[in-house]
């Protein structure tokens, strides 16, 4: 969600004349900002002081703050750290251009009813993958979350304006599409719109994020069985195993629904991978909650989770909820999940050995810089190729690199050789030569 409204800021004030380069040569600095937990913010906090540093150096330079802590903190910014400039919210991000060609000390902090009309322009840096709002905004007040205060209520983009913007993507030679939004399935007719994206020409891959499991619908299932172009791919956040916890949480969903929906998922898309996100330590969570998580991993059985201890947001009803959980046992609790999760993946990944899967090459590998990184329909890195000699690591030399060279944003068929606990290890070649 933040990268791509990094994106369209960049493209806002690229459209206004200016060129994005590199933080030595700048005349104005964007910090776009996360408030999702607390270790975004104090991440924040110290490139903040950074700049303060730079700006002292270079007084010309001018800084915005923008994203979710500006709108939480509003103009207080400016008192807070006087050599800030600018203070945008994530709803506002259309005025960036206008807001920074006057002079300092503005802060752009409104609701925005009409976001999700605007078409602002994007300026992407990969290739072959783009990222396209759907909505903006959640109303689904989990009790946890900040995003409904700092993003607002839900607002959807007219399905004409997604669909011409997608077409226009793959015109520009963009294979995969991820529809974005805080719960893209409560989007009205989201089938439907799928439906519309799978028939735009030259797209291969479509993906969605996030999924709320409360609005997984019968008809989403069955859309992602039929469209070609849907990856087997589903973010399906579970939050805890605890039915207990998911109520205080404000979740709408038992475990057992969750349980219910992933298995009908499976039964319809047979090859899906689901991961998930988790959250230890919720206020008021038991030993007992915590053992029905464990039960859940074991259960879901997913191809991977992002866990989180759990982070009080100010204003949110969990902030001052009783139980509080003390830091160490969330810690404890996050890497028991974190290991019993390894092991699960990796042997899931262990599955794929052998196989050839499709890949959408993304770059070189974060890695090996030798390498080069992808992904399959299934949203699992793979990087493949030959970084020191193929005697030594066994396998044979980057054949794309000898033959005809690799393009970033192309589909390549990867042999998979081994499995690891994050990523995959793989060789290129075609299916069908051995
Ligand atoms: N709209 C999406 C994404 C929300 S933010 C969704 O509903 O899934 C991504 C993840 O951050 C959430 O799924 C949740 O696991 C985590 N998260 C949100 N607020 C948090 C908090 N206060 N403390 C810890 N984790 C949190
Ligand atoms: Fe936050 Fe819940 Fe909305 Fe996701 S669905 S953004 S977790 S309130």
């Amino acid at each position: 969600m933040n990268i791509h409204d990094s994106e369209k800021m960049a493209g806002l004030l690229e459209a206004g004349g200016l060129t994005a380069g590199e933080e030595k040569d700048a005349d104005l600095i964007v910090l776009n900002t996360c408030s999702i937990r607390e270790k975004a913010e104090q991440k924040f906090l110290s490139e903040l002081g950074r700049l303060r540093a730079l700006k002292k150096k270079r007084p010309s330079l001018r800084l915005a703050v923008a994203g979710c802590i500006a709108q939480q903190m509003g103009a207080e910014l400016f008192k807070r750290a006087p050599h800030v400039d600018y203070v945008i919210g994530p709803q506002n991000i259309h005025a960036i251009g206008a807001i920074t060609r006057e002079r300092g000390g503005i802060a752009a902090l409104g609701e925005n009813p009409d976001i999700a009309g605007m078409e602002l322009p994007a300026l992407r840096k990969e290739k072959g993958r783009a990222w396209v709002n759907i909505m903006y905004g959640c109303n689904n007040f989990c009790s946890y979350c900040i995003v409904p205060y700092t993003r607002g209520r839900e607002r959807y983009r007219p399905a004409g304006n997604i669909l011409r913007e997608i077409k226009s993507l793959a015109g520009e030679g963009f294979k995969e599409v991820t529809l974005l939004g805080q719960n893209v399935n409560s989007y009205p007719d989201f089938p439907c719109l799928l439906r519309g994206a799978d028939a735009v020409e030259g797209l291969e891959r479509i993906r969605f994020v996030t999924s709320h499991p409360k609005d997984l619908s019968e008809g989403l299932i069955r859309a992602m069985r039929e469209l070609p172009k849907v990856c087997e791919h589903i973010h399906l956040p579970l939050q805890s195993g605890s039915t207990r916890a998911l109520a205080l949480m404000n979740r709408g969903y038992s475990y057992d629904d969750y349980k219910a929906k992933a298995e009908r998922l499976r039964e319809a898309v047979p090859e899906i991978a689901i991961t998930s996100d988790i959250i230890t330590g919720f206020p008021g969570e038991t030993g007992k909650d915590h053992e029905e998580t464990v039960r859940a991993l074991k259960e879901m059985e997913f191809d991977g989770i992002f866990a989180f201890k759990f982070s009080p947001r100010p204003g949110t009803p969990a902030a001052s909820m009783d139980g509080k959980v003390p830091e160490h046992v969330k810690a404890e609790r996050l890497r028991d999940l974190l290991s019993l999760q390894d092991e699960i993946t990796l042997r899931k990944n262990k599955r794929l050995e052998g196989a050839t899967v499709e890949v959408l090459v993304e770059g070189k590998s974060e890695t090996d810089p030798d390498k080069l990184a992808g992904r399959t329909r299934t949203n699992k890195i793979v990087n493949w190729g030959q970084a020191r000699p193929a005697a030594k690591r066994g396998y044979e030399p980057l054949r794309h690199g000898d033959c005809e060279p690799i393009r970033i944003g192309e589909l390549v068929s990867v042999k998979i050789i081994r499995a690891l606990r994050h990523s995959l290890e793989g060789n290129p070649g075609r299916g069908d030569e051995e």
